[in-house]
């Protein structure tokens, strides 16, 4: 529908668009309210060492109730978070809550937390980071903390500074989603991560692409001489995890061994999934 506004000139409005437009202003203004009105949640999620299917640490994972539309995907509201800047209070907050309930979990058991570039650039990182152990306790060699190649992507060397700085505290540092950027391997040369996390692309179409089983079995041999951990994302059956084991995949995560939990929730051990078949 178009209007003429009777000067000569035209506003178009495409309905749809509108729309669409309209919603993510109620969302952006709904995510603003949302950490006061305690809608926001963490769910976690095991990661499992592969030869012995121990559970080794879990994945904080951020959670949005909305009083009116349900769960929202983290897919629809990171963004908005990262556009508006709220992703650095939502971070931290993120943070500082996963740090809280790792202290009260088996002193083995790491928790990995997700950074999107925005914290990272924001230049109080490292003091959020320092200030959170300390103030909740956690060692620093139980945080993870993961970041996307797209936060290397950049190439600038604040970025860099502070993840050596964060590294420095003696918290880990993995590369989240590994493989779906544009040139991975120069950000390993870059930075010596201590877990590199393949996507779950890769893992899904395993049983039937030879090459996505190449691809991983190159992964797992050029981490393993770095000296990095892997993690296979995504991992969702039994013939998937065993392909990923024998690739030498150091750590699994995927529906098949668990979804992500509220805290409450929680076990430390796992429910052979497998009825001891794989545990060899
Ligand atoms: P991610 O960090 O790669 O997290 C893994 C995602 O895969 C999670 O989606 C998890 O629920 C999902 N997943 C786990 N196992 C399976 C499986 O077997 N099959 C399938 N299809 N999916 C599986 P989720 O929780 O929806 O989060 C999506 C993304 O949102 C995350 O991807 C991460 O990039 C971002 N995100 C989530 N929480 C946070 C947060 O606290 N901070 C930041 N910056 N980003 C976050
Ligand atoms: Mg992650
Ligand atoms: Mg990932
Ligand atoms: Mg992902």
């Amino acid at each position: 529908k178009a209007k003429a506004d009777g000067k000569g000139t035209f506003r178009f409005f495409e309905p749809e668009m509108d729309e669409q437009l309209k919603a993510r202003r109620a969302l952006e203004a709904d995510l603003r309210k949302a950490l006061a009105n305690d809608e926001m949640d963490v769910f976690y999620q095991p990661l499992v060492n592969a030869e012995h299917c121990r559970i080794v640490g879990f994945e904080a994972l951020m959670r949005w109730r909305h009083p009116e539309c349900g769960m929202v995907s983290p897919a629809e509201f990171i963004p908005i978070a990262e556009d508006t800047g709220l992703i650095v209070p939502l971070g931290e907050w993120v943070l500082r809550r996963a740090c809280t309930q790792a202290t009260i979990w088996p002193s083995n058991i790491l928790v990995a937390v997700n950074l999107s570039a925005v914290q990272l650039r924001s230049g109080t990182l490292v003091q959020t980071v320092t200030e959170v152990l300390e103030s909740t306790g956690l060692p620093a060699v139980r945080l993870e903390l993961e970041i996307t190649e797209s936060v290397l992507m950049e190439d600038d060397e604040g970025t860099l500074a502070a993840l050596h700085e964060l590294r420095a505290l003696g918290v880990r540092i993995a590369m989240d989603d590994f493989g779906t950027g544009y040139s991975s391997l120069s950000y390993l040369r870059n930075f010596p991560f201590d877990r590199i996390k393949i996507d779950q692309s890769f893992v899904r179409d395993l049983a039937t692409r030879f090459d996505s089983l190449a691809i991983i079995q190159l992964i797992t041999g050029l981490a393993t001489s770095l000296s990095m951990s892997t993690t296979a994302e995504g991992v969702e059956t039994e013939e998937q995890f065993l392909h990923l084991r024998a690739a030498g995949c150091t750590e699994v995560q995927g529906y098949y061994f668990a979804r992500p939990l509220p805290a409450a929730d929680l076990v430390f051990e796992l429910p052979r999934p497998d009825n001891g078949k794989a545990a060899a």
